[in-house]
């Protein structure tokens, strides 16, 4: 098996796991670009979102709502935000589909808009 984070979804490689269940597992980023920045990452291999087949379309809704109670637990549900890379020309650099959370920022900073 050579992808990275089928090894950390299945416990051959460490990671920080924040969270998993039988579907997906949470790790932090290992160089984040927030001051918190978690992946949330599905435990089934999916190159990215274009190989994602209609029938495991609600994995990506367990996604969204696994990153609504991530960003709750991290105290940062004030401002975060959620991202999946598609693609090279996107900056994807891992091709096992995952989503970034990031947030943390506080009251003080202003993050960009992207
Ligand atoms: P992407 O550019 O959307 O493919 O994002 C890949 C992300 O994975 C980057 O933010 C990397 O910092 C992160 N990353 C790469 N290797 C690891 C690892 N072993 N553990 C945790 N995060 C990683
Ligand atoms: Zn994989």
């Amino acid at each position: 098996m050579t992808c990275i984070f089928c090894q950390i979804v299945s416990h051959q490689l460490p990671a920080e796991i924040l969270f998993e269940d039988d579907d997906l597992a949470v790790i932090k980023d290992i160089n984040p670009s927030a001051p918190i920045h978690l992946l949330i990452v599905p435990k089934k291999h999916f190159d990215s979102l274009n190989t994602l087949d209609e029938k495991n379309a609600n994995l990506v809704t367990k996604m969204w709502m696994t990153a609504k109670k991530m960003a709750e637990q991290q105290n940062t549900q004030s401002g975060y935000r959620l991202l999946i890379n598609t693609g090279r020309e996107a900056g994807q650099v891992i091709f096992h589909m995952h989503m970034h959370l990031m947030g943390g920022w506080g009251s003080r900073a202003k993050p960009g808009k992207r």
